[in-house]
């Protein structure tokens, strides 16, 4: 049975690998630990590591751990986020993921609370148009792009995607070269992004290789989940 510090271990290892393979310089990936469902225990653990940025999907399963956690740690929403659930988000995490609406941006701008920097927001995308997945269409990530910036409490800072499941290596690429090459569109427009939020347990060195600036993992780390996803 391996500890939290020893997947810890093999993890950072696979990422700077990754990073050698593909001529990237040390620490240009930064590695977010998805802590869905796991208790606090764990997350403290993998903290005393020297793990600073965390993950969550469910509301109410992350508020009570941001709550008992220290504040030095960076908290990412990365779950689907309904319109009426936007505040817990605004008031109490650093990051979100998967914006993908409007109406959901403008929530989260009127309820970032002013003692507290902007939301740091990257624009889900749906690169392999995949029906069973959610993310904008690649070609409205624009649009959406320019009306982020008129929102003064939100700060766009890339892209992200979670694509279908694929074992093979240049089958799980093809999806992250589509989404960095929206980015690079994205930047040439005048976009300061600096976040291509790709590559999970299974499929980072792929994202990697395709210049993945942050993966996200969970299961690599902490192990299989019992329940939810
Ligand atoms: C659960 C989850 C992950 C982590 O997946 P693992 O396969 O456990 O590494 C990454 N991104 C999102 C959006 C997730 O929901």
């Amino acid at each position: 049975m391996n500890t939290i510090a020893q997947r810890l271990a093999q993890i950072r290892t696979r990422i700077t690998q990754a990073e050698q393979r593909s001529q990237r310089p040390p620490g240009s990936v930064e590695l977010l630990a998805v802590s869905k469902t796991r208790p606090l225990c764990e997350l403290q653990v993998l903290n005393e590591c020297g793990q600073q940025t965390f993950a969550e999907n469910y509301l109410q399963d992350a508020l009570p751990k941001i709550a008992k956690l220290n504040d030095r740690i960076t908290w990412h929403f990365i779950g689907p986020l309904q319109s009426n659930k936007t505040r817990p988000v605004a008031e109490h995490f650093h990051w979100l993921h998967t914006l993908e609406r409007l109406k959901i941006a403008r929530r989260l701008n009127d309820q970032r609370p002013a003692g507290l920097p902007p939301l740091n927001v990257c624009i889900q995308v749906n690169i392999s148009a995949d029906p069973d997945k959610s993310g904008l269409a690649p070609e409205a990530a624009e649009a959406l792009a320019y009306e982020l910036a008129t929102l003064p409490r939100l700060r766009l800072r890339g892209l992200m995607t979670l694509p279908r499941r694929q074992n093979d290596f240049e089958q799980q690429r093809r999806p992250f070269r589509e989404l960095h090459a929206l980015y690079t569109q994205l930047r040439q427009d005048g976009f300061e992004l600096d976040t291509l939020s790709m590559g999970m347990t299974r499929d980072l060195e792929a994202a990697i290789a395709e210049g993945s600036t942050l993966v996200r993992v969970g299961t690599g780390l902490f192990g299989p989940r019992k329940s939810l996803q």
